[in-house]
């Protein structure tokens, strides 16, 4: 047989061997779809080998999102693929589910609501603010109505907050004022807060557990300040905590902290059920104190078993397997098995901590105590080290993890600072190999200064 006539018949007869088959002897098309179909495993196989290239989750310690995954949630995952979120009349059980998740959650962050519990579930943390800020915006503009006073120049006032915040100000035209760091601070501080509210003020947002750094701001004397402020000035300032990581923390380990409904201020919290919620990617969650915090013309209703079901959402269509999965972890865990698992992942970051703190180059700004599993450290002296924190992250990148580095938010900008994410699955033995290389790279650095080093400035998440 000819070469050509092997290479027909073999196309004929379907493909012998991945790599043989004709789509995988050129690149894969860019831009463009093939003019021809490929058989699936073929396809599967091409992908999954390009994928080789993103790094590994497991060792992705820059992210506070879950890389750590049960068969069991595969399974569910698998069996609600195709089922649609936002179709609860065809799916009645998934949207109880839902709702049990909402209840569970409202429970936990201590709801005065003990039948009217008002939330839902979103796409992430990000999503959530958005409705949170929404909520906040809509119960300003109806009390400014209400005293004929004008509605065009909404403000909120935050610490560093994540970037879905500053998304939020400028989709919905909301003035955000976030308070400059002092230079010995890592979040807002109570006294703060007078400068920079005032009566077009929708609302606080505190973060519990700050995603540059971990700590968690003081979201009791934040409210303390905001009663003061309300007794001198008659404004009455709501406060939405972004616990976007801290709200699966704090009630399993930190459970004297005063950061959820028990402070009455507090009219709506949002969690990512993917981060320390332990679901799979796609989840998130916002709660409001009561029926009143969340004003009804927000609320859009959809037919449901012949009955109306209220919701409020920026997405129309969304997967239902990641709820399903949330509510197994809950359900899986209970509050045994959150606590033992956040508490491991507490002692691992402050072990981390303990073992970073030796190393006489590096300053520890959050070494594992008090807010969420993490650590933070910048370089004691960027000027005489001879390398920055990007070149140490790039020569960390070579032993396969990554750990980002950024800059503090104003006005401490001028700091570099790394942040080590511990979540389940980060493990005792993982954290000692980390030190490992992180020891040995130090070194190489020390002894190899890098010649020009800059500062770049970016900063993503
Ligand atoms: C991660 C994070 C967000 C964004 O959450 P997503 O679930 O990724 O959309 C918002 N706020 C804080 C404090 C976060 O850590």
């Amino acid at each position: 047989m000819t070469l050509h006539n092997y290479k027909k018949k073999r196309d004929e007869e379907g493909f012998e061997d991945i790599y043989t088959n004709s789509i995988s002897q050129t690149q894969l098309p860019k831009s463009e779809l093939p003019a021809k179909a490929s058989p699936p495993q073929v396809i599967r196989q091409l992908v999954y080998d390009e994928l080789f290239m993103d790094g590994n989750a497991r060792q992705n310690l820059a992210t506070f999102c879950t890389t750590y995954i049960e068969d069991e949630v595969r399974e569910l995952m698998d069996l609600s693929i195709d089922k649609n979120m936002i179709d609860k009349d065809e799916y009645p059980q998934t949207a109880e589910i839902e709702k049990r998740c909402v209840s569970i959650l409202a429970d936990l962050w201590h709801s005065p609501e003990k039948n009217d519990i008002i939330g839902c579930s979103t796409t992430g943390s990000s999503e959530a603010a958005m409705l949170g800020g929404l909520a906040l915006k809509w119960r300003w503009r109806k009390r400014r109505e209400a005293q004929g006073k004008s509605t065009d120049k909404p403000n909120f006032v935050c610490g560093p907050v994540q970037i879905c915040w500053h998304k939020f100000a400028r989709y919905f035209d909301v003035e955000i004022r976030e308070v400059p760091l002092r230079s010995d601070e890592l979040g807002v501080k109570p006294d703060q807060l007078q400068d920079y509210c005032d009566e077009n003020t929708i609302g606080v947002v505190a973060t519990l557990g700050s995603t540059y750094t971990g700590v968690y701001e003081p979201v009791q004397e934040l409210a303390k300040a905001l009663d003061v402020i309300q007794n001198e000035t008659g404004w009455d300032i709501p406060i939405h905590v972004d616990a976007a990581s801290g709200g699966f923390i704090a009630p399993f380990i930190q459970r004297n902290l005063q950061w959820d409904f028990r402070i009455s201020r507090v009219k709506s919290i949002n969690a990512s059920g993917h981060k320390f919620g332990m679901a799979p990617l796609g989840v998130g969650w916002v709660i409001w104190r009561t029926v009143v915090d969340l004003p009804t013309e927000l609320i859009f209703n959809v037919d449901y078993l012949g009955g109306q079901m209220p919701t409020f959402a920026l997405n129309f269509s969304r997967p239902a397997g990641q709820i399903i999965a949330q509510y197994y972890k809950f359900l899986r865990l209970g509050r045994e098995g959150y606590t033992a698992i956040q508490n491991e992942c507490a002692i691992t970051a402050q072990y981390l901590g303990e073992q970073l703190r030796k190393i006489d180059l590096l300053e520890i700004l959050y070494d594992g105590h008090g807010g969420i599993p993490a650590v933070c450290y910048a370089l004691k002296d960027e000027s005489t080290s001879g390398f920055s924190l990007y070149d140490l992250s790039d020569r960390l990148r070579m032993h396969g993890w990554q750990i980002a580095s950024y800059p503090l938010p104003s006005n401490r900008q001028n700091i570099t600072v790394q942040r080590i994410l511990i979540r389940h699955g980060v493990s005792r033995d993982m954290v000692s190999l980390l030190l490992r290389d992180l020891h040995q790279e130090v070194e190489h650095l020390k002894n190899n200064p890098v010649l020009n080093f800059s500062n770049k400035v970016s900063f993503h998440h």
